[in-house]
């Protein structure tokens, strides 16, 4: 593990923070009474939120797997991971290939307190834990070589990041700084907020997050279109997370557009 020496006394229990409401959401144990107060608000305004939640997992399952089964994709490097939720990012990867090598980034120190159970992967693969801020990629992708080759294909995740970053906080220069850096044959997957769909409820959110102090943005579908400027979109292109190759028949889209694209 790497990073900037945060540990557990860092953690901030006044406030709530996007890590621990989402794993409030996801029925987890790793929240505090704060996270779980913005949480149960914004239920009770959207009852779609803990569904989204649980379909943008989903969505990270299939995605993974496709890029590991489908593409062959070796290498991972997932950015704002989360608290680890089974199954993890690598254990679906080292299910499709053992030898998959996975690089999880966050910027929170919870998640950092609980890296270790993101660390039991295969022996024949890798995973690595960096503790950095993914408005800093260059100092990701330093951290990442260590681990990844990135003169081969990387699946690069940013999946339900990129609504924490505003456009004018470096959310396009921080995916363009990181997709250059890709070899070809590279993917981009990610997943981030809208209000396409449940206009209302969204922005009540979002002021429930603002009040809490934590950014929140919504984007509309073309604007999620501009991150994957310059690569391909594999099908069925940029959906709802819960509509991108449901296994079984979806009950309606979640609020959070997702897609995955391979870098030409
Ligand atoms: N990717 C996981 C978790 C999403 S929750 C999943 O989809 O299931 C969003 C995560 O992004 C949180 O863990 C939060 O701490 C992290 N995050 C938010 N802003 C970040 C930033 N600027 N740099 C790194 N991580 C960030």
């Amino acid at each position: 593990m790497t990073g900037t020496g945060a540990d557990i006394q860092d953690i901030d229990t006044t406030r709530p923070h996007p890590a621990r409401v989402y794993d409030w959401f996801l029925g987890g144990k790793d929240n505090y009474p704060v996270d779980e107060r913005l949480g149960r608000q914004i239920a009770a305004i959207d009852g779609g939120a803990p569904k989204a939640a649980r379909a943008n997992r989903a969505f990270m399952r299939r995605t993974t797997r496709a890029l590991a089964a489908e593409a062959g994709i070796r290498q991972f490097l997932d950015i704002g991971t989360g608290i680890p939720t089974e199954p993890n990012l690598h254990q679906i990867a080292q299910s499709a290939a053992p030898d998959a090598r996975v690089v999880y980034v966050d910027n929170d120190p919870i998640v950092l307190a609980h890296a270790n159970a993101l660390l039991r992967g295969t022996p024949e693969g890798v995973t690595e834990y960096v503790q950095a801020d993914a408005r800093d990629p260059r100092t990701i992708l330093e951290q990442a070589a260590r681990v990844l080759d990135f003169g081969r294909p990387v699946a690069l995740s940013l999946i339900a990041l990129l609504h924490f970053v505003a456009d004018e906080d470096g959310a396009h220069e921080l995916v363009t700084t990181l997709v250059e850096a890709l070899a070809p044959g590279s993917a981009l997957v990610l997943s981030t907020m809208t209000a396409d769909f449940e206009p209302e409820n969204v922005h009540k959110g979002i002021a429930m997050y603002a009040a809490g102090r934590v950014t929140l943005v919504a984007r509309s579908h073309a604007e999620v279109g501009t991150f994957f400027t310059g690569l391909d979109l594999i099908e069925p292109g940029i959906v709802s997370v819960a509509d991108w190759r449901p296994e079984s028949p979806s009950d309606g889209p979640v609020s959070l557009y997702g897609g995955a694209a391979l870098k030409p």
